[in-house]
């Protein structure tokens, strides 16, 4: 068996630790050319003495130094290289078979871009990449014979239901397939008294009850505009309209999403939640392989739930509609007014509660152009991550 050459965009992020700990299992299977991170030297020299990479990539400069100190202590042989320009040099680097998209945020989107345009097979994590520029990704990947595959565990769940062969980015919708049912654990508020939403703590926000994932994630989830996200990825992924999709809860995270046929069948993923899942099953596919996933036991679970999320109590996933439906550039601008939203809330500079309020603010003062280039999506991301930082602001002077 060949063995596939992989790089791991964010590999000191939860997703990155995931898939080492996949990789790690299978190692005549897998060998790492190149790890990345934003400034986590400490995890980053652990990973670079345990798995050997040809290159490690830390995006801040003073980082960088630090850990080509540290490593050169320990007689690594690991190079080192600074700066977001070298992401996308180890993305589309010839010896790569294998990209994991595993950085968080708008800052995953030009090294995603360079492992789709360069033909990777792009195992997606990161998608704020799709929601910023579905377009230009998917178009890319069309262009360069790229595969991609979905690592949301949803999105993971739902093209393992569609039929055999499915590609995703043909332009297509699955045949046969009249809805797609995208499960949602509703994240540690579902049941919060709604009167008390001002008052949540970063940390109580960052307590999945389910998941264990990064801080940005987890305050999406609590938020119910990973969800939208979810669903804006979805439309891009499985070339189907908004209107296919249907949000549910499912608080124990069992189902991971399923597809409704024309001839009435409903097909699931089930699985315990853990990433290792989805990791293994894109690292593998079309086979599957060993992930270190603890087996489901259904007879101890007992009950699977589903029900409508409330939409007072979700404005997030309504605002991430209401984007899809407006198109072009809305998508982006979204993306970026939540992420400044949430970096000030998990910095105590916003309340929960204000979050979609600053969001929604932004779309709206943001007309939306079509996506016909990046520097399009740049600006439009530009433009939103300024007009959300004035909200915040003077949505900190309304809290203070
Ligand atoms: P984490 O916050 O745990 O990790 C983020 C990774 O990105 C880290 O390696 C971090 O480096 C790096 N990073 C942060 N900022 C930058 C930057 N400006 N430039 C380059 N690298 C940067 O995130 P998660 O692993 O939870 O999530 C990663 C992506 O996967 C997100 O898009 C998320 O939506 C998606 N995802 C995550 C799931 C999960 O279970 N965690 C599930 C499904 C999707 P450093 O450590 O140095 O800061």
């Amino acid at each position: 068996m060949k063995t596939t050459q992989l790089t791991i965009l964010g590999s000191t992020g939860s997703i990155g630790l995931s898939t080492l700990d996949v990789v790690a299992r299978q190692p005549e299977r897998f060998r790492v050319h190149a790890l990345t991170a934003h400034r986590n030297v400490e995890r980053m020299r652990e990973q670079c003495l345990r798995h050997a990479p040809d290159v490690a990539v830390m995006v801040d400069a003073d980082a960088a130094d630090a850990l080509r100190t540290a490593l050169a202590a320990s007689g690594s042989r690991t190079q080192v290289r600074a700066g977001s320009e070298a992401l996308a040099e180890v993305a589309r680097a010839p010896q790569v078979d294998a990209v994991m998209a595993a950085i968080v945020g708008g800052a995953g989107l030009l090294p995603t871009l360079a492992a789709a345009e360069a033909g990777k097979r792009v195992l997606l994590a990161n998608k704020e990449a799709l929601v910023m520029s579905g377009a230009l990704l998917m178009d890319a990947v069309r262009r360069s014979g790229a595969c991609l595959l979905p690592i949301d565990s949803e999105h993971n769940a739902i093209f393992q239901c569609l039929p055999n062969g499915y590609v995703c980015a043909e332009p297509v919708t699955p045949h046969g397939a009249r809805r797609i049912w995208l499960t949602a654990s509703g994240g540690p508020f579902r049941d919060r008294p709604l009167d008390s939403f001002a008052g949540i703590t970063p940390d109580e926000a960052c307590a999945h009850p389910n998941w264990e994932m990064g801080r940005k994630i987890s305050v999406d989830s609590a938020t119910m505009m990973n969800k939208g996200l979810e669903v804006i990825e979805a439309c891009w992924l499985f070339a189907v309209p908004p209107a296919t999709i249907q949000v549910v809860l499912h608080p124990q995270s069992i189902v991971h999403s399923m597809v409704a046929y024309d001839d009435g069948s409903v097909l699931a993923q089930l699985g315990n939640p853990d990433m290792r899942t989805p990791i293994a099953h894109a690292l593998a596919w079309p086979e599957r392989m060993e992930s270190g996933v603890e087996p489901l036991d259904l007879l101890t679970m007992g009950r699977l739930e589903f029900s409508e999320p409330e939409a007072a109590r979700f404005p997030a996933l309504g605002l991430a509609y209401q984007a899809l439906e407006r198109g072009g550039t809305a998508t982006a601008v979204l993306n970026a007014a939540n992420e400044v939203a949430v970096e000030a809330f998990l910095a105590e500079r916003l309340a929960f509660s204000e979050i979609p309020v600053v969001i929604a603010a932004t779309l709206d003062a943001i007309e939306a152009e079509p996506v016909d280039s990046l520097e399009r999506v740049l600006s439009a991301d530009r433009k939103a991550r300024a007009i959300a930082g004035e909200q915040v602001a003077n949505a900190r002077q309304v809290v203070s």
